[in-house]
């Protein structure tokens, strides 16, 4: 979205959830169980809706689960309904909203706007819902559809650790809450700061981190010194399951989990479905004048960002692909920088909401030019964790 009124754009959205008396959160996974335990004590919530008939009828944290359908007898201009979904699982249910004749803002909102809207205009807080914090890509698997693009790059990138406290305590120093903090790779088990980074993260702010996560593809066995570092730590892993993909670490997977075990880490172990192709070697959007560039990222539903170098990147595919060298040099105006102000007011904290929420000067991002992005026509799974050899793409 490209700024046109900085620090205002939220205004009326919040005066439309002020105007709500109840909501639903349409997703009873994850992301609506974190949102419960946030704001259970803040709104009202009716219930959950799912598309999962699996889940319709149950009782979820004790409220009741419906189709949207069953749901939409209940919905009036006082009700409101939240998206407590994924970047990829929202596509289909905002897509269904929109055919019911709602806005987004005025009937529907998502979940990372709700959060942030919400304490910024009611408390002056700034609340963050997620944030991407990549110390490194080395990674030993080489998957054809990888978005951080590792196929591409002709290096691994590692950070050093001074830079990675450094953006840390910036990060802070602007943020009052977030509800998720995900260290991400490349393989992070493979990373010889990945836990120290952890335990900096849980030491120092883990009062104002709802949950502290990172991943790990299942194949790599930690030492013990690093897993009692973790085990000291309030983290929590997903564990991919690669197995079908890459057999050959078959059996590393329960070795892992077993040591997790052993040590009282927090996981679950995510049985990946499908992957999304962004295909930046295959698609060119260079042609598209900038209104055409600016709706093509905005009916993009992707919603991470990344924290690096003092700024925020406003895309986190956009930046992973610009350290591949797949898409030139960033532009400035595709980040946020932390480091402008000592002290930030609330009116820059406003703006930090509104561009973590999608807004920049641009409105889209040098890779949207070559990016065909998390969209409804490219809503077709790929199979996860293919490998290729390494310098063939
Ligand atoms: S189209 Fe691609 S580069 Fe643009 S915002 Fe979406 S994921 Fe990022």
């Amino acid at each position: 979205m490209k700024w046109t009124n900085p620090g205002h754009e939220y205004d009326q959205a919040y005066q439309s959830i002020e105007s709500k008396k109840a909501f639903y959160l349409f997703g009873a996974g994850d992301y609506g169980n974190q949102f419960i335990k946030i704001l259970k004590d803040e709104i009202r919530v009716l219930g959950y809706i799912d598309n999962d008939e699996e889940k319709q009828g149950k009782d979820i944290n004790g409220l009741p689960c419906l189709s949207l359908a069953e749901a939409m007898e209940n919905i009036n201009d006082h009700t409101g309904i939240i998206i407590t979904m994924s970047q990829i699982a929202r596509i289909e249910p905002i897509t269904q909203l929109k055919k019911l004749g709602m806005h987004q803002d005025v009937d529907y909102y998502l979940i990372e706007e709700f959060l942030s809207v919400y304490y910024m205009y009611k408390y002056g807080k700034l609340y963050m819902s997620t944030i991407s914090f990549l110390p490194s890509t080395t990674c030993n698997l080489n998957c054809r559809h990888c978005l951080n693009f590792n196929p591409f790059a002709d290096h691994f990138y590692n950070r050093d650790w001074d830079e990675l406290v450094r953006d840390i305590d910036l990060f802070f120093s602007w943020v009052d809450r977030i509800m998720l903090f995900h260290v991400s790779g490349g393989e992070p088990l493979l990373y010889k700061y990945t836990a120290d980074v952890i335990e900096y993260l849980d030491r120092k702010y883990g009062g104002r981190i709802d949950t502290l996560r990172t991943v790990t593809n299942g194949t790599v066995i930690p030492t013990d010194e690093v897993l009692q570092k973790l085990a000291r730590c309030k983290v929590e892993f997903t564990v991919d399951d690669y197995r079908d993909a890459v057999p050959k670490y078959r059996d590393n997977l329960d070795i892992l989990t077993k040591k997790f075990d052993e040590y009282g880490i927090k996981y679950w172990v995510n049985k990946v479905g499908g992957w999304i192709d962004l295909a930046p070697e295959r698609t060119d959007y260079s042609n598209l004048s900038t209104i055409q560039l600016i709706r093509h990222r905005d009916s993009c539903t992707q919603s991470w960002q990344e924290l690096r170098d003092g700024k925020i990147y406003s895309c986190n595919y956009a930046a992973y692909a610009q350290v591949a060298g797949l898409s030139g040099e960033q532009d400035l105006e595709e980040t946020f920088d932390l480091s402008h102000c000592k002290q930030a007011s609330l009116d820059d904290k406003k703006k930090l909401v509104e561009f973590r929420l999608g807004y920049t000067s641009k409105g889209y991002t040098e890779f949207c030019k070559t990016c065909r992005g998390f969209k409804i026509d490219n809503n077709i799974d790929v199979e996860p964790a293919i490998q290729v050899e390494r310098g063939k793409l």
